[in-house]
């Protein structure tokens, strides 16, 4: 070293919380502790954003409590339960000026907090994207790892630009998280969006464990939902395979006509079948091309994506 001392960055943690009142305080501790831990990389300053998405237990009382007993934790209420992504962005739109960097987590702590170090360390030398990755997957079910692996790839064959097994744990920076700010949407799916940004990214590798306490707030149902938002979101590709499938079933079937027409007796009985079948198709296909002109319908009526009930800060908190 030069004797050039490295400027101390002010990090916000955002951590989303639905009904997490098992493991909100134990998060809360590890999280103070690594603000506390990497002192020599964090500004006083830094702190932990708790953003209550509308949550039907103590969570909210439990953060309240936190608030009251460390500046280091605030707390955001939302007004009622407007999903995961929805709360990151109200946890990253709130903090947006007051912090250098800022990382979002899962309350349940299955991401290694350890591997934040290494996103502060690679901001600091000037990256303005961290993306975590997950190693392994051993902790999670066969079910969640299938469904969830398979998720990316078709994500990938779709040609939505996602990182390969990076879910929400990531660090941005103030000038990242701005930009983002600028995507108007209201479908949010952040995975596919940040890397949009193109700002200089890097990942860091670390091993998912399992939840500490309480159960997944992704039953097979919301993940289906964010899967088929991100299809939908960042590809045309389901919409363009339509014409194709509907122009090759046309030539097929004229096909069989002018076969029918050309051979005596040839019948191959499939009238009814193929009459239904086709059916089926325009119905579905209808149903798909609604989706999107639905999706178009939400864009255009820009509801905000989220309402604030109540905001939790220390009197000396960063002001934006
Ligand atoms: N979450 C949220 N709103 C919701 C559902 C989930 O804020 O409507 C939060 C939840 O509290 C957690 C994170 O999103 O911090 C991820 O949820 P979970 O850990 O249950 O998902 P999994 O790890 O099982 O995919
Ligand atoms: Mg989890």
């Amino acid at each position: 070293m030069t004797g050039v001392v490295m400027e101390k960055s002010c990090l916000y943690i955002v951590v989303p919380c639905y009904n997490e009142q098992e493991v909100l305080r134990d998060t809360a501790n590890v999280l103070a502790r690594f603000l506390s831990d990497n002192s020599d990389l964090l500004s006083e300053r830094s702190r932990v954003l708790f953003v209550d998405d509308g949550s039907r237990d103590k969570t909210w009382s439990i953060i309240s409590a936190l608030c009251g007993e460390s500046r280091r934790f605030e707390g955001l209420r939302l007004s009622h339960n407007r999903g995961h992504q929805n709360a990151l962005w109200a946890g990253m739109d709130t903090v947006k000026e007051k912090c250098d960097c800022l990382i979002t987590i899962d309350a349940d702590l299955q991401d290694d907090v350890n591997a934040m170090r290494a996103f502060i360390e690679k901001f600091q030398a000037g990256v303005d994207i961290v993306y975590g990755v997950r190693k392994k997957r051993d902790t999670d079910s066969a079910f969640k790892r299938l469904t969830a692996e398979g998720f990316y790839k078709v994500m990938a064959f779709l040609g939505a630009e996602t990182v390969y097994n990076h879910a929400d744990y990531r660090l941005l920076s103030k000038r990242a998280v701005q930009e983002l700010m600028r995507y108007d949407e209201v479908n949010l799916y952040l995975r596919g969006m940040v890397p949009l940004l193109g700002f200089h990214s890097e990942k860091v590798y670390y091993e998912r464990g399992r939840r500490m306490a309480g159960e997944s707030k992704y039953p097979l149902k919301k993940m289906l939902a964010l899967a088929f938002q991100g299809a939908t979101s960042f590809s045309v590709k389901p919409i363009r395979f339509l014409w194709k499938l509907g122009l090759a079933i046309m030539l097929l079937s004229l096909i069989g006509g002018v076969l029918d027409l050309l051979l005596p007796g040839f019948d191959p009985g499939f009238t009814a079948f193929s009459v239904w079948c086709a059916c089926g198709l325009i119905l579905s296909a209808l149903g798909l091309v609604g989706e999107y002109v639905g999706k178009v319908y939400e864009e255009v009526k820009r509801r905000p994506r989220y309402s604030v009930m109540e905001y939790l800060q220390s009197d000396d908190a960063p002001k934006g």
